[in-house]
Parts: C-alpha cells; structure tokens; sequence
C-alpha cells in the first residue's frame, strides 16, 4: 500500500478516479459497458478462468454486460438457450464454418442462399478443402439421397433470398437429425419473430441483426443462437479465435430498437402484403413471390409453419415481353424506392436480379426479369402510386 500520506497527482486522479455517483440510479438502457480490458479483483480470479464458462467476465471482445443482455434477449425472442454476437451476418454465417467444418467435410446449401453464403462456402471449397453441393430448395425429405457419409452440416432458408421458396424445414431437419447433421438456417427474413427454428428440429439460427434487429440501416451485426451447448461451445471457440466481437456501443444501438420490433415487423408486413396483393392484379406482373400468396413455391410451408407474418420483403417477376432494359428503367424511375443493398430500415428498397446466373443447383422457371422489394414504413398509397408511375414511365 502506498503511504497514506503520499497525494496523487492530478493526472493520475484523471486516470483513476474515485467517481462520487449517487447510488440508486435507474432507467429503461442498458448501460453502455465499453470494455478492452476486463479487471479481475485479484490474480487467482483470473488464474481460474475457464474459457468456456459463460458466467464469468473474461476480455471485452468476449463480452460485457450491454453484449451480454443482448445476447439474452436473441435467445428469448428465438426459444433458444445460448447466442453469441459477431460484427455482421455474415460473419456470423462465417463462424458457424469455422466452428463445426474441417477440411474433408461435406455441406449442403439451398440454391437460393443469400449470396455471400455461397460465395464464403465456394471459397472455403477452393482454398480449404471442404465439399459443398447446392440443393433444390423445395427438396424436403429428397435430401436424404444427397447426403454423403461426410456429410456435416445442412443449411437451410426460409423464405430464400431473393426467390423466396419457403423449404419444408421440418422434413429437412429431420432426416439430419436421423443422421447426427446438424442444421443451420439463416433465420434472418422472419427476424426469429415469425419462425421459430428450434420448434421445427433446427439447431442453429442464423440472424443478420443488420436488418430488422437494428431497424435503421445503420449498424451491422449478426447473431447464431442455439439451444445446444455442445454446439454453442464450438461457435464460441471459433469467435474467440477468429477474434470477432462487437463493440457496446452498436450492441447498444440495437438493443435501442429491440423492443420496437414486433410493431415494427407487423407494420411492415401489412404494407408489403397489400402491395403485393395490389401486384398481383397488375397486367406487368407474372408472379408475386410472397410467401403468404399462393403464387410462392412452398407457400404451404409458410402457412403451416409461419405465425406472426412475412414482415417487409418479397418479389415480383416481370412478364417475359419487358427487357432487362426496361425493367432497369422500372427500378430507376421509383422515387419512394431506393437502390442498395440489405433491408430492415424504415426506407423502403428495390433490386433487380438476374436469377438464373445465381443458381446452379435447380430450375428457375421465370423468363422475366425479378425486382425485390423491400417495404419500409412509409404510406402504402405512396409507395402505390410511385410504382404505378415508375410503370407508366418505364413501359409506355
Ligand atoms: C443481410 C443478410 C445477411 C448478412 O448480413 P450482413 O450484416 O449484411 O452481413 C445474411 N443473410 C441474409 C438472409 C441477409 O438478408
């Protein structure tokens, strides 16, 4: 102990404080615990760790008490026991490689996967020896015939990215579960509000909390959450190594929407329903791929399986006599409708794709062209109007 009558200089009481806060403080946030360093009370405190003991406070890439409560509530709104925080959804995706795939292993990947799921899968099939194969999303229990005695993971989508099939999960699920597959699903569309993954025998959920969790455009993150400990405990492993955390200022910034996004999804959801429904009886429109119109492959599924809606995302194929030409000038004459990439904010969104140069596994019946529309919260008159001219200006 340093002589009581030593006094410590300024800087070193700006450094370390003896902060004089009334006790008693509280309000609706959580606080915002910034943390590299975590201090132990003492050195065997921190000789005792045990790196896969949740209940103990370890770095701050690991977790602080903002993560933390985040992490608790993910777990809630899915049914599951364990979550962990990564800086997007795709590294979330990323992590569950990493966590349960070694080189020599086989993976099984719906044809209409997000994107950047099959770009990551392809990259690890050149450089670090895994097996991937892409699957007819509406297979159901034919997945059986596809699976190989290395054979160590399944991922699944509901609906698809862009297309939207909705797969017959639990016919999937359970044919992996037969054969000790562990299943993922990018769980991200539903937001986990509408469809509960481990209800249908699914074992690990992926969420891009990027979208609807953080609700503003404005933060990435993602989540996997799962009821197994065995197998949170290798995701947890793979994210300490990997080095991937978030900070507590964009867990904060989440945690801030959170309690906003049930009103927020069902807002969503009528809109985009209503438009749908309005594009359906459209001359320009062949298809509206939404999962709760019938039009939608597995639109079944979703009606079996779904509560709570589709929330704000869905499709349209153009009849086949507009060009890729006109149907970019569709795209560019909305006003209301941005271009760019992800969803989940209040400002709504559309995209043209090109669907048979993303596919390689399965048929893709359409000849028109696809938009996706993503429907933020702005008047659905509004909206109505701004794509019935942007119509009338691209195909006069
Ligand atoms: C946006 C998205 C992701 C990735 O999220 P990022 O945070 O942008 O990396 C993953 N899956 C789906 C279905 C998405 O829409």
């Amino acid at each position: 102990m340093t002589d009581p009558k030593h006094k410590l200089a300024l800087q070193t009481r700006i450094v370390q404080p003896k902060d004089d806060i009334t006790p008693g403080f509280e309000s609706f946030s959580v606080p915002v615990a910034r943390a590299s360093t975590v201090v132990f009370p003492d050195l065997a405190s921190m000789r005792s760790l045990v790196w896969s003991d949740d209940s103990k406070w370890r770095y701050g890439l690991h977790g602080t008490p903002t993560t933390i409560a985040l992490t608790q509530r993910l777990a809630a709104i899915e049914g599951g026991e364990f979550a962990l925080l990564q800086p997007s959804g795709l590294a979330a995706i990323s992590n569950v490689y990493f966590g349960l795939i070694r080189a020599g292993d086989h993976v099984l990947i719906p044809d209409n996967a997000y994107g950047p799921n099959r770009d990551h899968a392809d990259w690890l099939a050149e450089d670090f020896g895994l097996e991937v194969s892409y699957y007819d999303p509406m297979i159901g229990a034919g997945i059986a015939q596809l699976i190989r005695a290395n054979t160590k993971l399944i991922w699944l989508e509901v609906p698809g990215s862009v297309t939207m099939e909705v797969q017959d999960v639990p016919a999937i699920a359970s044919v992996a579960r037969a054969r000790g597959i562990v299943t993922a699903i990018d769980n991200t569309y539903s937001a986990g509000l509408a469809f509960k993954p481990f209800e249908h025998g699914v074992d690990i959920s992926v969420q891009a909390l990027t979208k609807y969790q953080s609700g503003g455009s404005d933060v990435l993150m993602g989540a996997t959450i799962t009821r197994d400990e065995a197998l949170h405990r290798k995701l947890k492993r793979a994210r300490m190594l990997l080095g991937i955390g978030v900070s507590a200022d964009d867990a904060s910034l989440v945690l801030r929407s959170l309690a906003s996004m049930k009103v927020r999804y069902e807002a969503h959801d009528r809109a985009a329903f209503a438009l749908a429904q309005w594009l359906k009886t459209r001359p320009e429109v062949a298809a509206v791929l939404h999962p709760a119109i019938e039009d939608c492959p597995g639109h079944a599924f979703y009606a079996c399986d779904f509560t709570g809606g589709a929330g704000g995302l869905f499709s349209i194929v153009f009849d086949a006599r507009y060009s890729t030409v006109q149907v970019d000038a569709f795209v560019e004459a909305l006003e209301l409708f941005s271009i760019g990439w992800s969803w989940g904010g209040a400002h709504s969104l559309a995209m043209p794709y090109d669907v048979r140069s993303m596919r390689t596994a399965s048929n893709w019946p359409h000849d028109g062209v696809l938009v996706r529309f993503y429907i933020g919260l702005e008047e659905v008159r509004d909206l109505q109007a701004d794509i019935e001219a942007a119509f009338a200006a691209a195909f006069a």
